[in-house]
């Protein structure tokens, strides 16, 4: 029997409709390069209305347009004009080489560029607005776009491409409907549970994966939204957490380190009430950490493909807190082997995790190969408990095989940084020619602490968790681990680094 229910575009619309008839007065607050912005849900919705206009004015209204711009009120503007003409935003990563820019800006065929004043990139074929006064002042001299059109749910709003740790950055193009959905799902009680009385602040850049759909989320459902702008540092996330007594802060746990060693190092409290951290898994002293100033953490799994999180562990069990958790709302996992089987969820079985859902990928930008998929391979290696709780083991290619056994750089890094001594630390595998790899760490200390090779092997064999030969083979004392753009240890660099400090020792 068909339905008896009216068609409703899950798009873009319906979110922006919330925004100008439910939450008028609720604030968002913006800190740019000229200071902190303060405005209502009213004030934007007329300034998205009017960039509507501009975007007419200069024919790229419903065309695919580039931001590189950092967290602010002008990049949520765009947001919401850009794909509510029917058009898609990409948002470009503000951290990518000119050239990558280039590259990503010419596959997506990008027809004008958005960006924050401190950006370099510059494309002379390209109209090109840079955020200035006279950007706001063309913006509000604009007649506000009365109607926009019902966009067709299945059609693209957001694109971004992958940070390219695994080789160059491929595309992704998130739906209205995709947004929609994971948004709401994002809001449900057992998942984020933000609610009209929050407020949150992501951290977690808008320019990859939409700042984990954060934005869309917070706006559907009326929160105070508190966007900390050009690279904010830990005492600018800590002030603007007391200022705007922001309830739920989102970032990857390198922000969260930073933030807790501040808090530490100032001697000042952390009046969060929850703390979102994913892209990585957490150590276990930050959790702890955050547990002692009184702050909930709740620990997201998820890629660029699966438009950001797609599992969350909310558990108050602080051993059991670096599993990934539960798949969310409109999300399905399973372990699958190479040869498309699935394996038991019994919380041993190791494989691949694999998705489908209503905002996972199907295929990449201009690939047209197969758009059948009935499940997306991760790249990640997990188990999974009887209760369905995901539980990932390592990165397929970060997976280190030394004498035909895996060994989890992940595990063993964050069992190393849970040593009193160490900020950071990061494994890779190093070629070996008897076994093939072996585990390597460089390890960053805790400001003012002295610590010995011997002693951290002794702490990891103290900790009775792991065999003898996962313990790497050389430890190296290092000032600073590279991240990628997103705030991850960036494995690829530490390999080359590694590679290179090998060939130099030869
Ligand atoms: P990139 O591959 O460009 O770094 P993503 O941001 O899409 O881009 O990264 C997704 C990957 O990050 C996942 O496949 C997984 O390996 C890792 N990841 C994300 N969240 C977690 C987490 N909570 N715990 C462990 N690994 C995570």
């Amino acid at each position: 029997m068909d339905s008896t229910i009216m068609h409703y575009n899950l798009n873009i619309k319906s979110i922006f409709w919330r925004i100008e008839k439910l939450y008028k007065d609720k604030e968002i607050i913006s800190r740019t390069h000229e200071g902190i912005v303060r405005y209502t849900y009213s004030d934007f919705a007329l300034r998205v209305r009017k960039l509507a206009s501009l975007l007419k004015a200069n024919s790229i209204a419903g065309e695919t347009v580039a931001s590189i711009a950092w967290n602010t009120h002008r990049h949520l503007e765009l947001y919401f004009a850009v794909p509510l003409l029917g058009g898609v935003l990409h948002t470009v990563n503000i951290r990518f080489h000119e050239s990558e820019m280039d590259y990503v800006v010419k596959a997506i065929g990008d027809r004008a560029v958005f960006m924050d004043k401190d950006i370099t990139y510059r494309n002379s074929t390209l109209p090109t607005f840079v955020f200035d006064e006279r950007y706001d002042d063309d913006i509000n001299s604009q007649e506000p776009t009365r109607n926009f059109p019902d966009v067709d749910e299945r059609q693209g709003a957001i694109a971004c491409f992958t940070s390219g740790t695994t080789g160059k950055p491929k595309g992704v193009v998130y739906s209205h409907r995709s947004i929609f959905i994971h948004s709401l799902s994002l809001l449900a009680a057992d998942v984020l549970g933000i609610s009209s009385s929050d407020t949150v602040m992501p951290i977690v850049p808008m320019f990859h994966i939409s700042a984990w759909d954060l934005p869309f989320a917070s706006l559907m459902t009326g929160a105070k939204l508190v966007l900390p702008g050009p690279r904010p540092k830990a005492e600018d996330i800590v002030k603007l957490i007391k200022e705007f007594k922001v309830t739920v802060g989102a970032g990857a746990p390198t922000v969260w380190i930073d933030v807790v060693n501040y808090v530490e190092r100032e001697n000042l409290d952390l009046p969060l009430k929850v703390v979102v951290t994913g892209g990585a898994e957490p150590p276990l002293g930050l959790i702890k950490k955050l547990k002692e100033l009184g702050v909930k953490t709740y620990h997201a799994w998820g890629m660029t493909e699966t438009e950001a999180i797609a599992t969350v562990n909310k558990s108050d069990n602080i051993e059991r807190i670096s599993e990934q958790g539960y798949p969310i709302p409109a999300f399905e996992v399973t372990l699958m082997d190479p040869e498309g089987n699935e394996l038991p969820w019994d919380g041993k079985s190791t494989s691949e995790l694999v998705t489908r859902g209503a905002f996972v990928a199907k295929r990449y930008l201009n690939d047209k190969s197969d758009t059948q998929i009935r499940w997306f391979r991760t790249g990640d290696v997990a188990r999974i408990n009887p209760d369905g709780s995901v539980k990932v083991v390592d990165r397929l290619k970060d997976l280190i095989k030394s004498g035909g056994e895996w060994i989890s750089s992940v595990d063993l890094e964050n069992a190393i940084m849970t040593y009193e001594k160490v900020l950071e630390a990061v494994v890779v595998g190093v070629k070996d020619e008897k076994w093939g790899e072996r585990p390597i760490a460089l390890v960053v200390k805790k400001p003012g602490r002295d610590v010995s090779e011997h002693e951290i092997i002794e702490y990891l064999k103290s900790l009775n968790k792991f065999p003898k030969w996962w313990l790497p083979d050389k430890i190296i004392f290092v000032d600073s681990i590279p991240k990628t753009s997103t705030g991850k240890l960036d494995k690829k660099l530490v390999r080359d680094q590694l590679r290179s400090i090998i060939e130099s020792s030869k």
